[in-house]
């Protein structure tokens, strides 16, 4: 397949890699003159979209989103579609994905998790909005670079389920975190704490599979002194992604909002930003109540 692979940095790059390395023919583009080997590059990102059956965008955020689908669409073939996999608002997916189809494309929206060692070893999750029709296009390539791809509806489905997905686990690792804190305090060693929760009703993926707490539970960026992983910075843009779609769509969210203001504290004017979205803990060990 004939692809345009737009945004190559660090979740970008290893994608399109993979899909060279499964023979497709890939022409990226990156406005940091990112170039991926044996892939094609190209000098904007029209000339990127250009006679592609499947133009693919991996970006920061909805406003570039929504500008390179001005620059790409009109450089597309009619039927072909556009497959924007960043992490964007529900909004600016939906108004992508508008122009799209009022053109004669087709959109699909396809946020994924699994992070940069997912998308280096292609078993990233996707989470897809659109058609049967952009959703069938788009799966072999979803097999590419990825184990699993759920189809969740119409146009910002996909989104809607990555900051549903990640409010939940925002709000999860602050109360895995503060419960552990609450435990030193009380005098309850952490080892125990992990296995009278983990089997119990407070279980949880951050507890059981992701334990904040250094030398509990798996193997976690908390042992490796909370490298991420996922960054925080990362789990804050998640969140504001999150209370942008509550507001916009008139849904009462308080631990989400509550989630929010905690990160953007925590990486906005503490020692948040580039450690572990897990590093919650050592925040909240430090802490008292005043
Ligand atoms: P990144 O900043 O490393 O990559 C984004 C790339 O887009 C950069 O290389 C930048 O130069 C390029 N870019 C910006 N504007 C452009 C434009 N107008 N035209 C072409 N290229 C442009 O970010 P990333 O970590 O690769 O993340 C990409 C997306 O994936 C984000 O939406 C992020 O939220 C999401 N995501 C990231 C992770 C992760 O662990 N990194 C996990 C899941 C989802």
């Amino acid at each position: 397949m004939k692809i345009g692979f737009i945004g190559l940095g660090n979740m970008g790059a290893p994608m399109a890699k993979n899909l060279v390395a499964a023979g497709h023919e890939v022409t990226g583009f990156d406005t940091a003159g990112i170039v991926v080997e044996d892939a094609a590059s190209a000098a904007t990102a029209a000339e990127a979209a250009k006679g592609a059956e499947v133009v693919i965008t991996m970006l920061p955020n909805g406003k570039i989103l929504q500008a390179v689908a001005d620059q790409v669409i009109p450089a597309m073939d009619t039927g072909a579609l556009l497959l924007d996999c960043s992490t964007v608002d529900v909004d600016s997916a939906r108004a992508a994905a508008e122009k799209a189809e009022a053109a004669g494309l087709m959109a699909v929206d396809a946020p994924v998790s699994g992070g940069i060692g997912g998308a280096a070893a292609g078993t990233l999750t996707f989470m897809a909005g659109g058609t049967d029709e952009g959703f069938a296009k788009a799966k072999p390539l979803f097999d590419i670079m990825g184990q699993k791809a759920v189809h969740c509806g119409a146009s910002g489905a996909g989104q809607a389920a990555k900051i549903c997905n990640n409010m939940i686990l925002g709000i999860t690792m602050i109360g895995t975190c503060e419960a552990f804190a609450l435990a030193d305090k009380l005098g309850l060693d952490r080892q125990k704490m992990f296995d009278v929760v983990s089997t119990s009703s407070g279980y949880s993926w951050t507890m059981n599979a992701y334990c904040p707490a250094p030398g509990v539970g798996p193997q976690s960026p908390a042992d490796n002194d909370y490298k991420p992983g996922f960054a925080s910075d990362l789990m804050l843009k998640d969140l504001r992604l999150s209370q942008q779609a509550a507001i916009s769509a008139d849904a009462d969210t308080p631990m989400g909002q509550l989630a929010e203001a905690l990160y953007a504290t925590f990486v906005e004017d503490e020692d948040g930003s580039g450690r572990d979205f897990s590093a919650m803990l050592p925040r909240f060990e430090k802490r008292g109540r005043g």
